[in-house]
């Protein structure tokens, strides 16, 4: 066992205070990380006010790590000390089941562990990336390519995985039409990626308050979801329509907005249910979908394209003693798109 420092919310609801964690033993198959910088995601946030459920306290939230491997297992081949990597969501997962076997860890038939707010095969509360060092199986530990940034690169752990699997399994390409709902730290990584893949990208936001960045991001076009006229001149549009709000859409409206065969894909979770008509899926063989963040294979193949295209984060980053102030922020909306702690300042 080894005593790191770490920031943790003590209880529900509570702000977040500096303290100390134990973490186990460098187990044969383990990497002990130094963490450099690690994001901070809405659902961090969600998880500490017990949005999703009762959760587990004191919990160290962060789930969007970038560092260096300073110690490996005796047993330990995908990883060495010195390397750059990275943790997301995941910690563990069963590896037996047909999901865990295809890829889809995050789909694991069993549960998979999740890197903070869980309970790994020992018994043991996993604590996230608010801290200095973590100990991870190498199997679920990806490479950071050396042309990204180690600070732009922690978000796309969560953010950029999230938005990457569901353009890739719905065959955003060259040629394909794609709509992204809401820019904030999803978004703008979706607007980034499906731009990448070749995609024509629109930004469908409440305001045409961040236009310009929406632009510059590599949207082609940005239209207001305010503004009615924005659903009839885009009626029958879209390919795929990438949906990053956790509000409640009008999903019959923005089900207009799909071609034939089209989908929503849902990686932003309202906390209520929806009603919704099914007639508009109907007509046009329409799909209402959800995905969520990748496997370990897919998150490096988001990290390896990310790195191709130059694709990082837009971040600010903030010291340790800012992140409940950086909480207020994320919860106003106020960040451009993603809060980054460094964790040396832990
Ligand atoms: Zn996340
Ligand atoms: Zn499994």
């Amino acid at each position: 066992m080894s005593t790191v420092a770490a920031y943790a919310a003590p209880a529900p609801k509570a702000p977040l205070e500096r303290t100390t964690i134990e973490r186990r033993e460098v187990g044969p198959h383990d990497v002990l990380i130094d963490i450099r910088f690690a994001g901070i995601c809405h659902s961090d946030i969600h998880q500490v006010n017990e949005g999703w459920g009762e959760a587990i306290f004191p919990m160290v939230p962060g789930h969007e790590i970038a560092g260096v491997v300073v110690a490996a297992g005796s047993e330990v081949t995908r990883h060495a000390v010195g390397d750059r990597v990275g943790v997301g969501c995941m910690v563990d997962s069963c590896r037996e089941c047909e999901f865990c076997l295809r890829g889809l860890e995050q789909y694991c038939a069993n549960g998979n562990t999740m890197t903070y707010n869980g309970v790994d095969r020992n018994g043991d509360v996993t604590y996230g990336g608010y801290s200095k060092q973590i100990v991870v199986d190498e199997n679920y530990v990806v490479r950071i390519p050396d042309a990204l940034p180690l600070d732009v690169a922690a978000p796309l752990l969560c953010a950029g995985i999230t938005v990457y699997s569901p353009l890739r399994h719905w065959g955003v390409a060259p040629g394909k039409k794609v709509a992204v709902v809401g820019l904030g730290g999803l978004g703008h990584m979706g607007v980034k990626i499906a731009a990448a893949l070749g995609a024509e990208v629109t930004v469908l936001s409440q305001s045409l308050r961040k236009k310009d960045d929406g632009l510059k991001l590599g949207a082609h076009d940005y239209r207001s979801t305010g503004d009615p006229a924005t659903f009839t001149e885009l009626a029958g549009e879209f390919d795929v329509v990438l949906s990053t709000v956790s509000a409640p859409l009008d999903f019959g409206a923005y089900l207009g907005l799909l071609k034939t065969d089209g989908a929503i894909v849902n990686v932003g979770a309202p906390e209520e249910p929806i009603s919704l008509n099914l007639f508009a899926l109907l007509g046009g063989r329409k799909t209402l979908a959800g995905s969520m963040i990748g496997g370990i294979a897919e998150t490096q193949e988001m990290l390896d394209f990310c790195a191709e295209h130059g694709l990082g984060a837009e971040i600010e980053l903030i010291d340790a003693d800012q992140i409940n102030t950086a909480y207020d922020r994320v919860q106003s909306s106020d960040v451009r798109y993603r809060f980054v702690i460094d964790a040396t300042t832990i």
